[in-house]
């Protein structure tokens, strides 16, 4: 059951990460954006469930991160297209 749960968790990472950005939206921040270079990048979680959890954290501008999370977004609906 332990399993299942953590399973569940680890599923539910990137809905909860996405919940609270809609909550949120995309703040500026004050570092270069890892795709564009603009500098009003900042560090956030990613739609990703990487092993390596450095993996799912990235330095985007808000532009760049909506963008992120659009393509994200379809990976996941095309995940979840194959598994159900
Ligand atoms: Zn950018």
């Amino acid at each position: 059951m332990d399993i299942f749960k953590q399973q569940l968790q680890k599923d539910m990472a990137p809905h909860m990460a996405r919940a609270l950005r809609d909550i949120q939206g995309y703040p500026e921040g004050t570092q270069e954006c890892e795709r564009c270079g603009a500098l009003t990048a900042c560090r956030r979680r990613q739609r990703t469930l990487y092993e390596d959890e450095e993996s799912n954290w990235a330095t985007l501008c808000p532009a760049c991160q909506k963008e992120a999370d659009a393509y994200w977004d379809e990976r996941w609906a095309e995940y979840y297209g194959m598994i159900l």
